[in-house]
């Protein structure tokens, strides 16, 4: 059955992979407004495309922005709530890989920054803008009687390597466990005004990020023995969880962290 989903959804990094497959995911759940934002404008609206041919009443919002950039980050925000009034789901997803071959002691800083400034800066901006805005709004979602309604409700994307190395080594990990860390910090602070934060930590999944990985032999074929499952995940795969933790139909759910991954955190 379909969540309905009645509000407003916000994805960062829209135009490509994860998230471009949560904003058709969550079309496909009946939401039909969106806020979508990436430094990639000319993707953006190539996403928006597909999803009014999806759903003809779907209406979408288009950031071109930088999620690393504070003035950017508030200006998203101001763009939906112009257009729709409110942001009820918020998806940080917009993130980069680092150069995964290149251990601690070669690393140089601008290369930790970089993927630091986008990774985690990026995610915590999105949410200090998002929370600011949905402690404005009223109380509405609500999934069942006995629940709390609600303002709002956060997804960030981490990855299994934010809790496992898996050979991964370099900045991206780091950036990855401080996603995990917002998201448990907020979730405890703002439960009592009826916001969720959760994580989702994907594993090796098929998108331009993975597909530029196995170009320059970060991941060869054989990574695949990492996976149980033995393939690749694909970003349907990852939406069908995020779209779920933003629903009410999660609405007991918050801190908590959803490795979609085959199996391979704990293999
Ligand atoms: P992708 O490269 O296909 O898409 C990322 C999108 O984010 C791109 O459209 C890009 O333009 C946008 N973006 C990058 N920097 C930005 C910025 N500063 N401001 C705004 N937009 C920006 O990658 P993906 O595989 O879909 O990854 C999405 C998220 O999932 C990332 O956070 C990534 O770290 C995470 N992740 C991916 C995998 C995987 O296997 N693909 C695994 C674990 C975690």
């Amino acid at each position: 059955t379909p969540y309905r989903m009645k509000g407003v959804a916000l994805i960062t990094g829209a135009a490509s992979g994860i998230g471009r497959a949560v904003a058709h995911t969550f079309v496909a759940e009946g939401c039909t407004r969106l806020v979508l934002a990436d430094l990639n404008g000319d993707g953006l609206q190539d996403v928006a495309r597909e999803l009014k041919a999806l759903d003809s009443v779907v209406q979408t919002c288009l950031v071109t922005c930088d999620v690393s950039e504070e003035s950017q980050v508030q200006g998203m925000i101001d763009e939906g709530v112009a257009a729709f009034g409110a942001i009820h789901y918020a998806v940080n997803n917009a993130g980069i890989s680092s150069k995964p071959r290149v251990r601690t002691h070669e690393l140089e800083v601008e290369s930790y920054d970089r993927v630091h400034s986008v990774n985690q800066r990026g995610v915590w901006l999105c949410e200090r803008a998002e929370l600011r805005q949905m402690l404005k709004q009223e109380p509405e979602l609500r999934s069942r009687a006995g629940t709390t309604p609600q303002r709002g409700s956060i997804v960030n994307i981490s990855s299994i390597f934010g809790r496992v190395s898996h050979g991964n080594v370099g900045a991206y990990g780091a950036s990855k466990a401080a996603v995990l860390g917002i998201s448990r910090t907020d979730a405890c602070a703002y439960g009592k005004d009826g916001i969720r934060v959760n994580s989702v930590c994907p594993g090796y999944i098929r998108t331009p990020l993975l597909d530029h990985q196995i170009k320059i032999g970060t991941y060869p074929e054989e990574m695949i023995k990492l996976i149980p499952l033995e393939r690749w995940g694909l970003a349907e795969e990852i939406a069908e969880g995020v779209v779920f933790l933003a629903s009410e139909k999660a609405s007991f759910i918050t801190g908590e962290e959803l490795y979609i991954d085959g199996g391979s955190v704990v293999k």
